[in-house]
């Protein structure tokens, strides 16, 4: 199968990633951050994530990565459109829930409230379940072992490093109400994990 259909397939779930993200970074900036928990390390987790993110556009744009292509099949073609979808209207759903009160880092805005409805009521972490089923969409989708893979690895850095940091935040942040969600909440999968 022609690699073009992947090609626009790919580019068309990076620029609706972008167009729902775009108006969230734009008003989370009005609203003053009260504490901010960003290390070095969490900066260094960003980069990486810009890279993960870049890396397909590249193979998009360019002969860079053809050392590593392979044949494209219309079955992971097809589950790869399948897992964009979801991944991204799950995307859309937890920047709509969270509101304000999301940050790209670890931050506390002021006023901020625990939300615990909409996509947050079963997991404490719809935003990233979004992305994982964003980056298993992009290696099914992209026959190329380096830009296939590239975000699903920056992604399993970013989530190994950060969740515990950021669950730690949110209890300190918290108290009670948290540790009460997380008793009754999955970290990424309903009722399994
Ligand atoms: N981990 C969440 C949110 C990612 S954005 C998810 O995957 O859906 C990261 C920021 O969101 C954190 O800095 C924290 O300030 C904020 N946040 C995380 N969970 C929250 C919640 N349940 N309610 C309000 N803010 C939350």
């Amino acid at each position: 199968m022609n690699p073009w259909i992947a090609k626009a397939v790919v580019l068309a779930a990076t620029v609706v990633m972008m167009a729902i993200r775009a108006p969230h970074g734009h008003r989370s900036r009005s609203v003053k951050v009260a504490k901010s928990h960003k290390t070095p390390l969490e900066t260094g987790i960003l980069v990486l994530a810009w890279v993960g993110f870049f890396i397909p556009l590249i193979w998009v744009a360019s002969p860079a990565f053809r050392f590593a292509e392979y044949p494209l099949h219309t079955g992971p073609l097809i589950a790869g459109v399948m897992c964009f979808v979801i991944g991204l209207w799950l995307f859309y759903r937890s920047h709509a829930d969270l509101g304000t009160n999301w940050s790209i880092t670890l931050e506390v805005r002021e006023g901020h409230r625990l939300i615990t409805q909409g996509v947050y009521r079963g997991v404490r972490h719809p935003m990233y379940s979004a992305l994982a089923l964003y980056s298993v969409g992009q290696a099914l989708v992209i026959p190329n072992w380096v830009a296939g893979l590239s975000n699903l690895v920056a992604f399993a850095v970013l989530f190994a490093l950060r969740v515990g940091a950021e669950e730690r935040m949110m209890a300190r942040q918290f108290g009670n109400e948290y540790s009460a969600y997380t008793a009754r909440t999955k970290r990424l999968i309903p009722r399994v994990w």
